[in-house]
Order: C-alpha cells, then sequence, then structure tokens
C-alpha cells in the first residue's frame, strides 16, 4: 500500500521534532489534483479512495452580497436551515458555502491519571498517521501538510504554541503559502461555474457542516449538492 516515512519535516528543518502534532489537530483539506496523486500511490483508484479514506466539510459564513459560491437560503434543506437556526435565531439569507474534501480522522481515547481522578480525552488523528510519527502518504501528502507550521504568517506564532519547529526558526514560506492559496480560489471559482459534482467526480458521501469554524451537526452528499444549484438557478434568484 502506502509509502511510510517518518514524520516529517525532519528533512525540512533541523528543529521539527517529528511530534505529529500537527497531523491530530487539523483536517487536512485535498485539492482534486492532490487526491489523484494519493490514490496513484496507495495503487487504488479515486473512486475507491475518496468514499473510503476522505469526508466532506462544509464551512458557512453569513454574507449579504452575491458573489462566488454565496446561495441564498431558499436551496437549504430544511433540515440544514433547522440546524443554524439552532445557533442563530435569524440566519443570514444567504451564506458563502465552503465545500471541502478533507482526509477522514480516526477517533482515539486518551486516559490521563493524576492523584485524584482519571480523565478521558478524545483525540483526532490524520488517518495516514501511523505508528512512530509516521505518514503513509509522506511523498504525495496534502500542501497543508508540506506547508505547516508556515502556512501562517510568522505573527501568529502563538496559534501553534505546541509547535517546536515554528517557535525555533524565522522560516518563511508566504510566497509558497500565496500560491497555494491562488490554487484554492481556482478550486472554489471551478466549483461555483461547474458544480461541486463536476470537480470532484466520485465524493465521499457524508461529512460535517460548520457554522463558521464551529461544529453543527452531519450533512450528505446529496444536500450539498442541493445548496449550491447550478449558476443559472442561482441567477434566477438573485435578480
Ligand atoms: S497526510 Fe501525513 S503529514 Fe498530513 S496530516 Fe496526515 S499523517 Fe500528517
Ligand atoms: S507539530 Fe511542529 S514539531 Fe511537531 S511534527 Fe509538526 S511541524 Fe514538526
Amino acid at each position: 500500500m502506502g509509502s511510510l516515512q517518518k514524520l516529517t519535516k525532519k528533512q525540512e528543518s533541523e528543529f521539527c521534532l517529528s511530534c505529529g502534532e500537527c497531523c491530530k489537530r487539523y483536517w487536512i483539506t485535498l485539492l482534486p489534483s492532490e487526491a489523484s496523486k494519493i490514490a496513484r500511490l496507495l495503487k487504488t483508484s479515486k473512486g475507491t479512495f475518496l468514499p473510503n479514506y476522505c469526508m466532506l466539510n462544509v464551512k458557512l459564513y453569513p454574507k449579504t452580497t452575491p458573489g462566488v459560491l454565496t446561495f441564498p437560503t431558499t436551496f437549504f434543506p430544511q433540515r440544514l436551515f433547522d440546524l443554524i437556526k439552532k445557533e442563530v435565531a435569524t440566519p443570514a439569507e444567504s451564506f458563502f458555502i465552503v465545500p471541502q474534501v478533507v482526509l477522514s480522522r480516526k477517533n482515539k481515547i486518551i486516559f490521563k491519571f493524576d492523584s485524584k481522578r482519571t480523565q478521558k480525552e478524545q483525540r483526532f488523528s490524520c488517518s495516514f498517521l501511523k505508528a512512530e510519527n509516521a505518514c503513509e502518504i509522506y511523498p504525495v501528502r496534502p500542501e497543508p501538510c508540506k506547508l505547516f507550521p508556515f502556512i501562517a504568517m510568522p505573527d501568529l506564532r502563538e496559534q501553534y504554541p505546541f509547535c517546536e519547529l515554528f517557535k525555533s526558526t524565522q522560516k518563511n514560506l508566504s510566497i509558497e503559502s500565496k500560491i497555494y492559496y491562488k490554487r484554492v480560489q481556482e478550486y472554489f471559482k471551478n466549483v461555483d461555474e461547474k458544480s461541486f459534482l463536476g470537480v470532484w467526480q466520485y465524493p465521499p458521501k457524508k461529512g460535517l457542516l460548520f457554522l463558521g469554524e464551529k461544529q453543527i451537526g452531519e450533512i450528505s452528499l446529496d444536500e450539498l449538492v442541493s445548496m449550491m444549484p447550478k449558476s443559472s438557478k442561482k441567477k434566477q434568484i438573485y435578480k
């Protein structure tokens, strides 16, 4: 199967502890071209890789003006609209929808002992993170993995107190990050123009729904597709 390599940034900096903490904290988003490379490495097809190793992450941000990936709540399934209403009594009339495919994460229960009690903590980590912090898809890991922790600007160092690499170096990948963000923008534009299914041929069938950064429930592929109808239908509503 994959290509197991010790995590991760040892090659990139003498300061990375290869602790794997970065693989235990974030959803790793994929662009379609990255999915193809990973599937090839795993010697499988995209049709097998995407539904089995990935899931949907859909983020909603209130937006009042028309634009890329902005859709009126008229299109939202009632179940999802009710989930939003539980969070905000009067939802915005339209939302910027960020529809992403992410690597699945596995759930691990960790027990912490102190003198008084035992605490149970749930930790999620990337399902490609294997024993001794080795990455199963290291040569083709997605761009956010390669750019971390320099995907943010240096003045955001306090966001990563757990990362020795970030604390110890002044390395700056802002140019690489900008190139990546441009590719992400192109992805959004493509989804807006061609639809989600026009960009992803075999997307995962299920995933999570977020209002901003807060997880508010689950979402199915069918629900996502109905929230984002083709541009012609959207234009009729905005006229
Ligand atoms: S793909 Fe590899 S580097 Fe990226 S989060 Fe998963 S285990 Fe870590
Ligand atoms: S959290 Fe930082 S130090 Fe640990 S593996 Fe990731 S990049 Fe390296």
